[in-house]
């Protein structure tokens, strides 16, 4: 169990730096990264990477049978192993006259924002590297190992993803999974996700 201190670091370190992870959000739904796209998933599969290896974390691109898949793993070996799943795939904007602001123009209205991936799932790309880099600020270093896997075909069925893992398995070996989502409930309590314990453990 953190401690209250520790806990008011972690909080202060998202509200000081809540902009500038806006902005790397603001980035990545710049880009119409749409599952059919292969041209556009490979950009934002290397934005993805470049951002964890600026988290340094170690990141690299692996080639599947259809769209890139981003792993990366940060460097503290302590304690369990953590898997977060996530991909930057989207589906496509139309139709477009729904919008009220462009799709891939990260905007805010009502104190909300709005963008094609927003939430589902850039949102949730740099919510995890928000909470890694706000832990390890706030403890020094992180507690655990965590490991990443972003895939860009989760808007069409993941077909490429069970041979990926297949072939990748020791790579991905964790001790749980946090897959996707995460945000605060109509009570405003916080909902980490689906846990898949033991899942992607094939
Ligand atoms: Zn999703």
């Amino acid at each position: 169990m953190k401690s209250n201190d520790q806990l008011a670091r972690i909080d202060q370190y998202i509200y000081d730096n809540v902009d500038k992870f806006i902005e790397i959000l603001g980035q990545l739904c710049a880009i119409p990264s749409v599952t059919a796209d292969a041209q556009q998933s490979e950009v934002c599969a290397r934005l993805v990477a470049s951002l964890l290896t600026q988290q340094e974390i170690e990141a690299r691109i692996v080639s599947t049978g259809g769209n890139p898949v981003v792993i990366g793993e940060t460097q503290s070996n302590e304690g369990n192993t953590l898997l977060f799943y996530l991909h930057y795939d989207v589906q496509p904007p139309e139709p477009i006259d729904l919008w009220e602001s462009p799709p891939f123009e990260l905007t805010r209205r009502n104190n909300k924002l709005f963008a094609r991936g927003a939430a589902d799932d850039k949102g949730h790309i740099v919510a995890r590297l928000a909470a890694i880099a706000a832990v390890q600020h706030a403890l020094g270093k992180l507690p655990c190992k965590v490991k990443i896997v972003v895939e860009g075909e989760e808007e069409s069925g993941s077909p490429n993803l069970p041979a990926f893992i297949q072939q990748h398995k020791e790579e991905l070996n964790a001790d749980a999974c946090v897959w996707e989502f995460g945000g605060v409930n109509h009570e405003d309590v916080p909902n980490p996700g689906a846990w898949n314990e033991g899942y992607l453990l094939c």
